[in-house]
């Protein structure tokens, strides 16, 4: 069975996120969407909460699977089996700190953790996840950047804020 990890901070899930989860999902027979648990950030979503949401976004896609971790990828994806890493790309802005963390990777893993580097479609090439929370607490529209139920969640976050 060929699988594969999509990790990332998901912080929020973004249809860029998901064109990627879409077309990693046609490749592999398995893909492993999860959120990294990183301390060092502050994140507007707690890891449950971004799971919570990645699961209700690719509930109709049945070869993903979502989960978290926290430490380095290489022992994560050692330990659930997995030898290849996906990630995306928007611009040459993304390729120097992508290169590096699948350079590191594979040097880490001694060959064991692969990175695919999937280059964003051209629609989503502008989005982000903190653009996506900059527009939606000055109150603007996110509904072309996140699905409904994603929405739903970043405005209700930004009322109990207010
Ligand atoms: P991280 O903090 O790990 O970079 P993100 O959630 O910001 O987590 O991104 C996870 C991965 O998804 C990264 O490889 C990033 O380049 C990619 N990504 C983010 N937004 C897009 C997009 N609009 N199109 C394609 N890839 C994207």
């Amino acid at each position: 069975m060929k699988k594969a990890v999509y990790p990332g901070s998901f912080d929020p899930v973004t249809y860029g996120h998901m064109d990627i989860i879409y077309r990693a999902a046609s490749m592999f027979d398995e893909v492993l969407v999860s959120v990294l648990d990183n301390k060092a950030k502050s994140p507007l979503f707690s890891v449950d909460e971004r799971v919570k949401m990645l699961k209700l976004v690719t509930s109709d896609i049945p070869n993903v699977r979502v989960d978290s971790f926290s430490g380095l990828l290489i022992d994560y994806a050692k330990k659930m089996d997995v030898h290849t890493s996906i990630r995306g790309l928007r611009a040459v802005t993304d390729f120097e700190y992508e290169l590096q963390i699948a350079q590191t990777n594979r040097l880490l893993s001694g060959g064991e953790l692969d990175t695919i580097l999937l280059i964003t479609s051209l629609e989503y090439a502008y989005l982000s996840s903190s653009s996506v929370k900059e527009i939606a607490s000055f109150g603007g529209d996110i509904s072309k950047c996140v699905p409904p139920v994603v929405e739903a969640m970043i405005k209700e976050k930004y009322s109990n804020r207010s």
